[in-house]
């Protein structure tokens, strides 16, 4: 999960991180109390989205009264940086900037480490600076078991070049950015800048951080930084079902038992529907032990997509054997009375399959169409799909 730049802000203030004020506001009125409420001077109103290179686009704004900070609220308000529209500014305290540098500590997965990127030429983009200049960009090793101690921030700041003025100042906020990178379970911690001010003060201008989702039953506080309003409807609702569902563009819906059959699932769909002109609607994987009511509670998710024409129902039989799943697909559809709606294909093989497929040939249900092979089952709900 990725924080907004205003929640990145709140959580290095929680652990230390120097941090100027910042305020959140959703109107341009609001925006003229929040310039207010920090003193009335210089501010800057800032775009809250998710995407790097606001400033770039136009959705960093400087203002030196509240009044100036209600036009550039306005103006930055419902603007569409690359795609994500602007609901949010943060209006934080203006800072006269000395200079700028670049601090990262993020997960490196093939290193199976962390890895620290640190730059005394911060500011721009960074992907820029480490394809143009990549000697400007230190890149330390962190190991996990030791973090970001004052040996490894002195072994970053020397690597990245840091006046010796400067020098221990940061080498103390790296450590505190280490914090929120521990304590917080991120899997990302980037400020850029993180500057120095003219009067000599060092402080995180702008944050990006991530979370470990993983990790959420470490931090009930964490639930309250997701963005329910931003998420997929869809999305949200397969979540609150503990459901591993990701919306896509398409008219099949699909639900297997198993990523990787779900995957595949996926490929030959795309692949049979290329014929009708449809495509997967979703993914959805159900795990190994679905019972009825997990079946009825992804159906239901498929059904509520109004895209969704045909459901592809794919499942092998392994721990929970294809009789119990047959069941499953009954009991879901009794459970789920007049939302089934879209006629549902159904493959199952594995583990008591004869057994399964008898259950659903009595069932006889007259939304159910039970086939043999999986590339078949793609066919017929592709032409299912597109027959409507
Ligand atoms: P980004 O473009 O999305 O990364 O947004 P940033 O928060 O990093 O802001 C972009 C740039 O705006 C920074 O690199 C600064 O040069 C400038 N900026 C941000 N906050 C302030 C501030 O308080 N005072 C001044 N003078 N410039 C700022
Ligand atoms: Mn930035």
């Amino acid at each position: 999960m990725d924080l907004y730049e205003y929640q990145a802000r709140d959580v290095f203030e929680k652990h230390g991180v120097p941090v100027l004020g910042g305020i959140v506001a959703t109107t341009p009125a609001e925006a003229k109390a929040a310039a207010e409420k920090l003193g009335g001077g210089t501010v800057v109103v800032k775009a809250q989205v998710k995407t790097g290179g606001r400033g770039k686009a136009g959705g960093v704004k400087l203002a030196h009264s509240p009044e100036e900070a209600e036009a550039r609220a306005s103006e930055i308000l419902g603007m569409d940086i690359k795609g994500h529209t602007v609901h949010r500014v943060m209006i934080a305290e203006g800072a006269k900037i000395a200079e700028e540098y670049y601090f990262s500590v993020l997960l490196d997965r093939a290193e199976r480490r962390y890895l620290a990127m640190a730059s005394v030429e911060g500011g721009m983009e960074i992907e820029q600076l480490a394809v143009e200049r990549p000697e400007a960009l230190a890149r330390v090793p962190v190991d996990p078991t030791v973090g970001i101690d004052a040996a490894k921030a002195a072994e970053i700041v020397s690597q990245a070049g840091f006046a010796p003025e400067v020098a221990d100042e940061i080498a103390a906020v790296l450590q505190k950015l280490w914090t929120v990178y521990a304590e917080e379970d991120a899997t990302l911690v980037e400020v850029n800048p993180l500057v120095r001010t003219e009067d000599g003060a060092i402080i995180a201008l702008d944050g990006k951080v991530t979370i470990d989702e993983n990790a959420a039953f470490r931090h009930p506080d964490h639930a309250e930084l997701e963005d329910k309003a931003a998420a997929d409807p869809l999305e949200a609702k397969a979540k609150a079902l503990d459901l591993n569902y990701v919306k896509l563009d398409g008219e099949v819906g699909i639900i297997g038992n198993g990523a990787g059959l779900v995957m595949s699932t996926l490929d030959v769909v795309a692949y049979a529907g290329e014929e009708y002109g449809v495509k997967p609607a979703n993914f959805l994987d159900i795990g190994g032990g679905a019972n009825a009511q997990i079946m009825a509670n992804g159906l239901d998710v498929i059904l509520g997509d109004q895209q969704v024409r045909s459901v592809f129902v794919n499942v092998f039989g392994g721990i929970t054997a294809c009789d119990e799943v047959a069941n499953g697909i009954v009991n879901a559809l009794g459970i789920l009375g007049e939302r089934a709606t879209k006629p549902l294909v159904v493959r199952l093989d594995g583990n008591n399959v004869d057994e399964g497929r008898k259950i659903l040939a009595e069932a006889n249900h007259p939304l159910v169409t039970l086939v043999a092979t999986m590339d078949e089952a793609a066919a017929k709900a592709a032409e299912l799909a597109a027959a409507k």
